[in-house]
């Protein structure tokens, strides 16, 4: 293996060759500015420039570099939706409200399309995402896709089992959910562009730059860092799960949920013959692997869980038996990168947008399903700072929860460890159906003869 990132330190991942621009100063000096932002994450960034475009000054104090963490590790699929399962919302808060946040998170991804056709370079964007469902279960998507289709207006189309295995060539893969106007993009290259986006339009970004403490009291809030104090009317905290001790309230409330990616070494034509489908892959509707090809004859392959801080070369052995069993057709495949990184995720999974006290804001809790809701968040975030727009209240149904820290963290890797064994049973079960269907068939065939 050429390369390997953990979850906590600054190794290359894919997506960060060649390596990265020279660091961004540190604060050096007090500064007064409208809107502080803490974290140069995607929702950050986002909110930053959408602070900065609006003619407000902004500053984003972010402790490492810009997108070290998920915003610059993760697959880089841009579709509509939550972490939460959309069934899932619409019980909680009824179908209109449903239809408002489903049409937010259909409106991140429009967002980080039109950044793209601005000018944000080299993400490399292809077209598509496919949840493929490893169990025979067609009929259960039915409703969901009409759910999506017809009441949400989603782009959605139903494919049959045949069109999935003419895609993704696997007999692991049964039906699937196609969303033809998501995306795939480099996200790193992605987050680098809104960077550069926001300081053109006025955003300064400070990075080793750890906010240290916040005093919220008072019209003007005051953000102590090592080296320097902002003075800001508005702190916006974007820090995942790497907030920590400035604001412990807020800490309690995610679960950093580490994940794992892996990139093969080149594979040639061999990889074009088994996957014959440019865009990014989900496979299953719970969390398991998301792939898709990159560099032109590379296979990504994400997935796994941990509620601590793993190392990601654990994830490429198990990654390898499941590309194995998925596509055996690509034989022997050298891994040539491994990385993890930390997604922030509440209990609910829903993401964690508003204003928790006068002029104190919170953008967090994206879980894997960050992209289009951390783009929504940000531009959410700054049309209510800047323009006094309410559409944030729309989240209100899913307030800061306490995450239950050790044990809330044991109760969620428990629960993933047991939807894997579940899963493994129901998909066994869909392979002797489908073998037994197919013997039934021979042996029709051979009557006939
Ligand atoms: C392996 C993996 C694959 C994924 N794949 C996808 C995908 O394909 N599609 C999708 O939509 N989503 C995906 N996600 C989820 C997505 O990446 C995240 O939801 C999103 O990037 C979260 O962005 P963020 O800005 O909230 O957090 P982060 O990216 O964690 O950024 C937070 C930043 O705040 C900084 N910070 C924290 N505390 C402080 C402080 N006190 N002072 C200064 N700075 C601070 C941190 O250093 C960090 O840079 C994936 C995630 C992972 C881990």
């Amino acid at each position: 293996m050429g390369k390997s990132g953990a979850a906590d330190d600054d190794a290359d991942n894919w997506f960060a060759t060649p390596p990265l621009p020279p660091a961004r100063a540190a604060l050096a000096s007090d500064m007064d500015v409208d809107v502080c932002v803490i974290g140069a994450g995607l929702a950050g960034l986002t909110t930053a420039l959408e602070v900065a475009r609006r003619g407000w000054s902004v500053a984003v104090l972010e402790r490492r570099r810009i997108a070290w963490n998920a915003s610059g590790r993760n697959c880089g699929i841009v579709g509509p939706g939550y972490a939460e399962d959309i069934r899932h919302i619409v019980a909680r808060v009824g179908l209109d409200h449903a239809r408002q946040l489903w049409a937010l998170s259909q409106a991140g991804v429009d967002y980080v399309r039109a950044r793209i056709a601005e000018g944000i370079s080299d993400v490399d964007a292809q077209p598509g995402w496919l949840l493929v469902s490893k169990f025979d279960s067609g009929d259960a998507l039915l409703p969901l896709v009409s759910l999506l289709g017809q009441e949400f207006g989603a782009q959605i189309e139903g494919w049959p089992c045949e069109r999935v295995r003419a895609s993704l060539r696997s007999e692991r893969y049964y039906h699937g959910i196609y969303y033809p106007d998501a995306f795939n993009i480099h996200p790193l290259n992605y987050a680098l562009g809104l960077a550069r986006a926001a300081e053109k339009a006025g955003a300064r970004i400070f990075e080793h730059t750890p906010a240290l403490a916040i005093d919220p009291a008072g019209v003007r809030k005051r953000i102590t860092t090592a080296s320097g104090r902002l003075r800001a009317a508005h702190v916006v905290v974007a820090g995942s799960v790497h907030v920590g001790a400035i604001m412990p309230s807020l800490a309690g409330t995610l679960l950093p949920i580490t994940a794992g990616v892996m990139v093969t070494a080149p594979l040639g034509p061999r990889l074009h013959e088994a996957i014959v489908f440019a865009g990014g892959v989900s496979d299953s509707l719970g969390p398991d692997f998301d792939f898709r090809i990159v560099g032109g004859d590379r296979l990504m392959w994400s997935g796994g869980l941990a509620t601590w801080n793993a190392d990601p070369r654990r994830w490429v052995a198990p990654f390898r038996r499941a590309l194995a069993r998925t596509f055996p057709q690509l034989g022997a495949v050298d891994v040539e990168y491994a990385w993890a990184g930390v997604m922030g995720m509440a209990l609910h999974k829903m993401p964690q947008i508003g204003e928790l006290a006068p002029g104190t804001w919170v953008a967090s809790g994206f879980g894997g399903h960050g992209i289009n809701t951390t783009a929504m968040a940000g531009e959410l975030i700054a049309s209510a700072i800047v323009d006094g727009d309410d559409r944030w209240r729309l989240f209100r149904p899913y307030d800061l929860m306490w995450a239950g820290d050790v044990v809330g963290r044991g109760v969620v890797q428990v629960a993933y460890w047991g939807s894997r064994l579940r899963e493994g049973v129901a998909l066994r079960r869909a392979r002797r159906r489908e073998q037994r269907r197919l013997r039934k068939v021979a042996g029709l065939e051979s009557f006939r003869l």
